[in-house]
C-alpha cells in the first residue's frame, strides 16, 4: 500500500493544487493532503478553514484525505505511515528550494522519498500569493480557484475593509 503525502500551505487552495492533488492521487494508493499549519507567517485562512474548503473540494475524488499538520513534515510522514512526499514544480525558481527540503528529508528519513510532479502548463505560472494579490485589488480570480475559494476570500476582504 503506498500512501504518499502532499503538504503545503494552500493558502487558497488554487486549480494549480487541485490539479496536482488529482494527478498524483491517481498514482498511489492513498494520498493524504497534508495542510500546514503556519500561523506564524499570519495567513489569510487559518488552519481550519483551509482544511474544510480542501476537504470541499476534493470530495468527489477518490482516495484523497486532507489532514493537518505542524512541525517536521518527517514527522507528519512518519505518523502518518507515508512513504511518499509529492511536491509540485512550477518553474526553475521552485527547484533549488525543492531540492534542498527533499534531500534534508531524505537525510533525516531515509525511507522517504520526495517525487516531484511537474506543473499542468494551464496552471504553472499560478500561485495562493498571487490570487490573493489580484483579489485584493478586486480583480476576479474565477479562472485561478474554485467558487467555494472566491467567495471566502471575498467575505475575508470585506470583512478587512469594514
Ligand atoms: P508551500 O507554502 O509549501 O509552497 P503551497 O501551498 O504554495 O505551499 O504549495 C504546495 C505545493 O503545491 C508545492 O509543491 C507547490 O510547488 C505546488 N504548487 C503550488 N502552486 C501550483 C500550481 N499552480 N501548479 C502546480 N503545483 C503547484
Amino acid at each position: 500500500m503506498l500512501r504518499a503525502i502532499y503538504p503545503g500551505s494552500f493558502d487558497p487552495v488554487t486549480f494549480g493544487h487541485l490539479d496536482m492533488i488529482r494527478r498524483s492521487s491517481s498514482l498511489v494508493d492513498e494520498l493524504i493532503v497534508g495542510v500546514l499549519n503556519n500561523n506564524a507567517k499570519s495567513p489569510l485562512f487559518s488552519v481550519e478553514e483551509r482544511v474544510k474548503i480542501l476537504k470541499e473540494v476534493t470530495e468527489n475524488i477518490p482516495k484523497v484525505k486532507v489532514v493537518p499538520f505542524e512541525g517536521l513534515l518527517v514527522e507528519f510522514a512518519r505518523k502518518m505511515d507515508a512513504r511518499m512526499i509529492i511536491r509540485g514544480l512550477r518553474a526553475i525558481t521552485d527547484f533549488e528550494y525543492e531540492l534542498q527540503m527533499a534531500q534534508t528529508n531524505h537525510k533525516m528519513e531515509p525511507q522517504l522519498e520526495t517525487a516531484f510532479l511537474t506543473t499542468n502548463l494551464a496552471y504553472s505560472y499560478l500561485s495562493s500569493t498571487i490570487v490573493k494579490e489580484v483579489a485584493a485589488f478586486g480583480g476576479n480570480i474565477s479562472q485561478f480557484v474554485p467558487e467555494i475559494v472566491e467567495k471566502r476570500i471575498q467575505e475575508k476582504i470585506n470583512k478587512r475593509r469594514v
